[in-house]
């Protein structure tokens, strides 16, 4: 095996090392391109040497290649008579020819060399072919793509440069480099070239040829010219400016616009300056500012000095009347002068005819008079300005003191009341924190609203006709309305509008000043409400009062007609005994009521068995339960003793047990009594017409009740001294009930 020459071996050393290796021979056999040797006899190829490539090409075995023709190995006629071609063209130019061609769908490249003539006389070549059919088909995309992105550029070009053609404007694009890179007829036209081609400079150049000043004549460093400032990022639009050509002393106003143009990094790259030739439309339109009878009238009694002169030999020209005053010269002797006799120190001062010097600002604009160029002088006198500032200040000073006042009587205001302000349409404009506050709306969801947001449907239409009336008339509107808040709630304010006249006497405006009077009217509804039960109170009490009087009367009447019969007297008196219980309990009744709410119903406490307290009770008041058909179902303990008010409890389980006889439909009534723990639990339940849900807790204060004197007289007071009597003993009465199926009145007094 041969060693690789070390570093520093010389060439002879390095060609002995590839040929003894068989280099070239690996890479042949290997090579992945069809590679190989022929010579030509005549009309025919002939096979010396292949590489495996072509073999596998050919489809016969490498070791049978050498010395077969072409003709053997199937290659048509025609193909192989432009092979020979290819041969013969290298030969004769001794040069490798290269040649492209298909076979089998494949695009082959192959390229043929002539190496000499070999001692039978044939002349013999090299051929390599490779397959490239690849390498054609992505270069085919490539170049259709190319080919459709130029034509949609060319397209784009052609289009840009027919509407750069033909747009009136001026445009020039620079690029990066201050270089012009894009420039139409009418840019040339304007400033004055015969060819775009001849702008084609970059910003140096024009600095040089051009001058740019304001309209008022100053002159713009070139840092400040309209491209230079889109160049540094600015977009312009309508910048009017006057320019001027040095060289040819052309002059004229220009109106310029432009932007930068950046790329996808956003870096800029280009600056697009258009540029409007106006000097028509400003010499016109200063020429009508002059002529114009109107603007006359204005220049000769402006209060301001004024005069005109001409551009060129700067005579005054023209002269108001405060000119006159001002510069103490008469009209003859003004105009006789040139604007060198009037200015010193170039346009800051000037002076007078009596020598006396003005401190002035001037402004000038530019005029074209009968042709001439003129210029329309404005002086303003700032000689005495420090005294004017000062005395401006003080007047700024008082009227930040007064709106200071106003808007601290405002702050005032606001933390006082709930304001708003509504247009003449009644769209809300402004409210305060404190309207939003009451309404839970945000100002958002005010402002732009009328007052609907917040109305309650409380109040007819009528009231708010009424309201509108008023305050559209331009007259203050006060009254308390009742609102509805975001969340459903009612709130009161008490209001009133004030509407802000125009110069007409119309509303333009309306201030609405609210107080929150909610509790007040909660205060004012409570005590309608309690003048309301108390009257009503009264009408029954004094009809339950009349009727057993009614009927005492009556049967004391009855009782002396029949004085002589005895037997009858005795049921009249009996009657009479009734009527007068009757009445002795509604008054009992009455007095406790006034003992609790003076607070003097005192308890006497004893020890007391509950169980005899019942019996005594239901052997008073049980016929009265008999009578109305209730039979009494006992379930009691043997005793139940416990420290009470004898005396008290007897009324309240007199009471239950009245009720029961009252509302108990004349069904059972079940009296229970047990110990529980610490508190003896006593419990009436009947069958009778029961308690609605909502009138359980109600029922047990005073004067409620839950049905209609009509249907069964009562005074609504008996659950109500019950509940005051228990409540003193440390103890608790409570109803369960379903309206038509009775109810169970529970009492629990601690033992
Ligand atoms: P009065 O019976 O004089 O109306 P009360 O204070 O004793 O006054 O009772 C208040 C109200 O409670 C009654 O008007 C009645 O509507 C209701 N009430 C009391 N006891 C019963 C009962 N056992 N069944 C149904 N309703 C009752």
């Amino acid at each position: 095996m041969q060693t690789v020459p070390e570093k520093g071996a010389n060439s002879h050393q390095f060609l002995d090392y590839i040929q003894e290796s068989n280099i070239f021979k690996k890479f042949f056999d290997h090579a992945p391109v069809m590679m190989g040797i022929v010579d030509l006899e005549q009309n025919e190829i002939r096979h010396i040497v292949d590489n495996q490539t072509s073999a596998d090409f050919f489809g016969v075995p490498l070791k049978d290649l050498p010395g077969k023709r072409s003709a053997e190995l199937g290659v048509p006629n025609d193909r192989r008579k432009f092979w020979i071609t290819q041969y013969r063209i290298s030969e004769a130019t001794s040069r490798p020819v290269k040649f492209e061609y298909y076979h089998n769908n494949k695009h082959l490249s192959a390229t043929v060399n002539y190496i000499g003539k070999t001692e039978f006389g044939n002349s013999r070549f090299s051929y390599i072919v490779t397959d490239i059919s690849e390498l054609k088909v992505s270069q085919n995309d490539l170049e259709t793509k190319v080919n459709q992105r130029t034509n949609e550029l060319e397209k784009q070009m052609a289009q840009l440069e027919a509407v750069l053609e033909s747009v009136s404007d001026g445009i020039l694009v620079y690029d990066n480099n201050n270089q012009v890179v894009l420039i139409n007829e009418a840019e040339a036209r304007i400033c004055g070239y015969s060819s775009p081609e001849e702008m084609k400079k970059d910003l140096s150049y024009f600095q040089t040829i051009f001058q740019i000043c304001t309209l008022d004549g100053k002159i713009l460093d070139p840092a400040l010219w309209p491209v230079s400032r889109i160049m540094k990022g600015e977009s312009l639009k309508d910048v009017q400016l006057k320019a001027k050509r040095i060289d040819t002393g052309q002059e004229w106003v220009f109106s310029f616009s432009g932007q930068p143009v950046y790329d996808s990094q956003g870096h800029q790259i280009l600056s697009v300056c258009i540029s409007k030739d106006i000097t028509k439309e400003a010499r016109t339109q200063n020429k009508l500012l002059y002529s114009e009878a109107r603007y006359r009238h204005l220049f000769i009694n402006n209060p301001m000095p004024m005069y005109v002169y001409n551009t060129t030999n700067k005579r005054i020209i023209d002269v108001n009347e405060s000119a006159l005053r001002f510069y103490r010269y008469s009209k003859e002797e003004l105009l006789g002068l040139s604007v060198f006799d009037i200015s010193i120190d170039g346009d800051n001062k000037q002076i007078k005819k009596d020598g006396e010097i003005a401190v002035v600002e001037i402004h000038e604009r530019d005029l074209l008079i009968d042709g001439e160029e003129s210029k329309l002088v404005l002086v303003n006198d700032v000689t005495h300005r420090e005294e004017v500032e000062r005395s401006l200040n003080e007047t700024v000073d008082q009227l930040e003191e007064a709106l200071k006042n106003v808007s601290d009587y405002k702050f005032a205001l606001d933390q006082a009341s709930i304001l708003a302000t509504t247009d003449a349409n009644g769209v809300i404009t402004y409210v305060n924190d404190k309207f939003c506050e009451i309404s839970q709306y945000s100002r958002d969801e005010l402002i732009g609203k009328n007052h609907r947001v917040v109305n309650s449907g409380y109040h007819s239409k009528e009231f708010f006709r009424n309201f509108w009336d008023t305050i559209k008339n331009g007259k203050v509107w006060k009254g308390e309305i009742c609102n509805k808040a975001k969340d459903g709630s009612i709130y009161w304010v008490d209001t009133v509008i004030v509407p802000f006249l125009d110069a007409y006497g119309r509303p333009y405006q309306y201030v609405a000043v609210r107080n929150d009077v909610t509790d007040r009217k909660a205060y004012e509804k409570a005590l309608e409400n309690a003048v309301n039960t108390r009257d009503e109170f009264l009408s029954i009490a004094s009809h339950e009062l009349k009727t057993p009087l009614t009927s005492l009367k009556l049967h004391t009447q009855l009782a002396i007609r029949h004085q002589d019969k005895p037997g009858r007297i005795s049921k009249f008196l009996e009657q009479t005994d009734k009527q007068v219980h009757r009445l002795s309990v509604l008054i009992d009744d009455m007095l406790d009521i006034s003992r609790i709410a003076s607070g003097k119903l005192s308890i006497q406490k004893s020890g007391v068995d509950l169980v005899h307290l019942l019996h005594s009770v239901l052997s008073r008041v049980g016929n009265v339960l008999r009578q109305s058909g209730c039979e009494i179902k006992l379930t009691l303990p043997e005793s139940c003793f416990g420290i009470w008010d004898h005396f008290r409890i007897e009324q309240v389980v007199t009471n239950l047990l009245t009720n029961a006889a009252k509302y108990g439909a004349g069904k059972p009534v079940e009296i229970d009594l047990k110990v529980e723990g610490e508190f003896a639990v006593l419990s009436i339940k009947d069958y009778g017409i029961g308690i609605r849900f909502e009138d359980r807790e109600r029922i047990f204060q005073r004067f409620e009740r839950a049905i209609s004197a009509s249907e069964v007289s009562g005074l609504g007071l008996g659950l109500y001294i019950s509940c005051q009597i228990i409540k003193m003993h440390g103890g608790s009465i409570t109803v369960e009930s379903e309206p038509g199926k009775g109810s169970t009145f529970i009492v629990c007094l601690p033992l």
